[in-house]
């Protein structure tokens, strides 16, 4: 069976799973880079979704971090969509994590490789039970927090966002033709970093949804 997301109470199959990186400033200047003048896109494979509260630590990594975004679910696809009906394509929100191995992003931005083998892996992209549009005021306007071991790692508000939903859709669909069930990863706020196996991680969006994962050795 391919992988699900749920979308309040229904199940919905999963297609592409589109990130996007430094689509928030203060994360950007961490990672010691510039602010895109388009945005960053890269993809996870289906396989990296997890939704049973558990996320991979690699052997072919040594610097595990953690990034909390905000997750777009397509509901309706299309491609050339503009941005004006851009959200209507929007079937719900969630919040997620994109694991990433930063040692080897690291050295694939020096040696100006892809970024596959560090954000793509198994399980390298939790997602929380996903609730639809009508329930959230403005997606613009939400808190995104993590948590590691009870303690507050990040914490930023969509409205940070450089590249905004709308654009992203517009700019995705003109590139790829949107499926209902693909999943978009918007970015992540500062304060990323460091974790290890056996921890506990929570992410929140404002208080619309909410996810725990426990990083594991063993591959889910
Ligand atoms: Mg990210």
């Amino acid at each position: 069976m391919r992988p699900h997301v749920m979308l309040e109470d229904e199940p919905i199959e999963v297609g592409a799973i589109f990130c996007i990186g430094k689509n928030y400033a203060e994360h950007a200047r961490e990672m010691q880079g510039e602010v895109p003048e388009e945005p960053i896109v890269f993809l996870k494979p289906p396989r990296a979704l997890s939704t049973d509260g558990q996320a991979w630590y690699p052997p072919h990594t040594g610097d595990l971090h953690h990034e909390v975004e905000l997750v777009v679910l397509i509901g309706r696809g299309g491609r050339d969509i503009p941005e004006s009906e851009a959200l209507s394509h929007v079937a719900g929100y969630g919040v997620g994590i994109d694991f990433t191995a930063r040692d080897l992003q690291w050295e694939a931005k020096r040696k100006g490789q892809p970024w596959t083998v560090s954000k793509g892996f198994d399980a390298s992209a939790p997602v929380s039970r996903f609730v639809r549009p009508e329930r959230i005021a403005d997606p613009h306007a939400l808190e995104l927090r993590l948590w590691v071991n009870g303690q507050l790692r990040q914490a930023g508000t969509t409205a940070e966002m450089i590249y905004r939903i709308p654009y992203l859709i517009a700019y995705l669909s003109r590139i790829f033709t949107l499926e209902r069930g693909d999943l978009l990863f918007t970015g992540t706020p500062a304060g990323v970093g460091p974790v290890h196996p056996g921890d506990e991680l929570e992410a929140a969006v404002g208080d619309l949804a909410r996810l725990r994962v426990r990083v594991v050795r063993q591959r889910p």
